[in-house]
């Protein structure tokens, strides 16, 4: 194959180009992003955690790449002597029916293959995370942090060492089909691929419906606020405290992070955006909106989720709720602990027209074309797994050399 190209200069599209540079899938590999810079959104505003597959219903496909991603993306860490620690978690229940989901996220966990899984009570917890206040926790050895971003960076370098290419500053506009070849238009003129992977992240959506493609789900954002810990409440956490999350919403909930460059942050709650890549609690986008709003899907999925709809977002605008959400694992944290300075991220989440929230990665795919099109956490941890899964996609001509 003479050129692919990638469309989306996140961590997944940062990862699917430098294996098929490896695994020379093409002679010409073309990273397209429409920012001055790759990695701008999801993948260098989230937790920063390393996922091992703990939550993902066995066989799916997030259960399968979040655990063959940790394992290749510590071994990348590792390799190119990027920031990581595999500090181990816990998950706390703090009444008894979240004790009753913690044992079936503990089964999942077996069936997924976790390995060291640990039921904690008492002073077990205590021993973990002295300031933690549960029932019951289920501690996490494999999971861990890391700096995404330097992976990031580092995957940018070894797609320009090995000879390809990384375009900025060019968003793709369209793709069209002619005669088998796949064209994409960009505002420097059309380039000719023989095979497209659509990465965009919380556009891809957009990216698939330009290529002509009708997909049933639509990118809803959530943007998911972080709060800092001052120093003066640091000491409450040593590692990762997570709570039990509710089954079914892919969000984990609001959760301690120790992150690896220093500080601890708690969120990111899970609020309805209108903007997609807007970042404060006021940014709205008038065409972001629109799709928002004129999507049949949203109104279902508010049916069906009232509750959490509302809370997520007075948790969002009053401090006082996130504090007593915080307290619920923590019961010494005080208002004067956590400050509003930990940034905040937007999660592209798929919604189906029947207002379910899409639990698993997502994939269309047309001739010459596969377009991404649910990918949010652990998407960052699984991304060179994910990366192997789309070019093993790709149909193999006889004739390729
Ligand atoms: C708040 C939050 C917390 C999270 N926590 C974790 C975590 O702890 N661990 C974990 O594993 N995962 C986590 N995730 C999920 C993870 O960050 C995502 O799954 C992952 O970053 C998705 O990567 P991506 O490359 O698909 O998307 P992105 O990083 O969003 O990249 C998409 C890229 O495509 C570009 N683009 C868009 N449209 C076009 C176009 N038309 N042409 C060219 N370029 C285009 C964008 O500019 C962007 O650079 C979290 C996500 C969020 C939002």
């Amino acid at each position: 194959m003479q050129r692919l190209v990638i469309i989306g200069g996140g961590i997944i599209g940062l990862a699917t180009a430098l294996k098929a540079a490896r695994q020379k899938v093409a002679r010409e590999v073309v990273l397209l992003e429409k920012d001055a810079s790759t990695g701008g959104h999801q993948s260098s505003h989230n937790s920063g955690v390393l996922h091992c597959g703990l939550y993902y219903k066995p066989g799916s496909l997030k259960a399968k790449l979040a655990v063959e991603g940790i394992r290749e993306m510590v071994a990348f860490c590792g390799e190119y002597r990027i920031p990581h620690d595999i500090c181990g978690k816990i998950v706390l229940a703090v009444d008894e029916p979240e004790v009753v989901r913690l044992r079936d996220l503990e089964a999942r966990g077996t069936a997924n293959g976790l390995r060291g899984l640990q039921w904690l009570e008492g002073s077990a917890i205590r021993e973990v995370e002295p300031h933690a206040a549960g029932l019951a926790a289920l501690r996490v050895p494999e999971e861990g942090i890391v700096d995404y971003s330097a992976v990031m960076r580092k995957m940018a370098e070894l797609i320009l060492a090995a000879g390809h290419q990384i375009r900025t500053n060019a968003p793709a506009l369209g793709i069209r089909s002619s005669g088998g070849r796949q064209i994409v238009s960009t505002p420097q003129g059309d380039i000719e691929a023989d095979f497209v992977i659509n990465c965009a992240g919380l556009h891809c959506d957009r990216v698939a419906r330009s290529a002509g493609l009708r997909p049933e789900s639509r990118i809803i954002p959530f943007r998911g606020d972080y709060w800092k810990l001052a120093p003066a409440g640091s000491h409450l956490v040593k590692h990762l405290i997570y709570p039990v999350p509710d089954p079914t919403l892919p969000f984990l909930g609001v959760h301690f992070t120790r992150m690896i460059g220093g500080g601890i942050e708690a969120g990111p709650n899970a609020v309805l955006a209108f903007k997609r890549e807007g970042y404060r609690r006021t940014d709205i986008s008038p065409r972001d909106s629109w799709e928002t709003l004129t999507f049949p899907g949203l109104y279902r999925f508010l049916k069906k989720y009232p509750g959490t709809t509302w809370s997520e977002l007075k948790n969002s605008f009053s401090k006082k709720v996130f504090l007593k959400n915080l307290q619920r694992l923590i019961p010494e944290i005080r208002m004067e602990h956590i400050s509003r300075e930990g940034g905040s991220g937007v999660r592209a989440q798929a919604i189906h027209h029947d207002g379910s929230l899409l639990m698993d990665f997502a994939l269309e795919q047309k001739p010459g074309q596969i377009h991404l099109l649910n990918a949010p956490s652990p998407g960052a941890t699984a991304s060179l797994a994910i990366a192997t899964y789309l070019l093993a996609q790709m149909p193999k001509p006889a004739t390729d050399k």
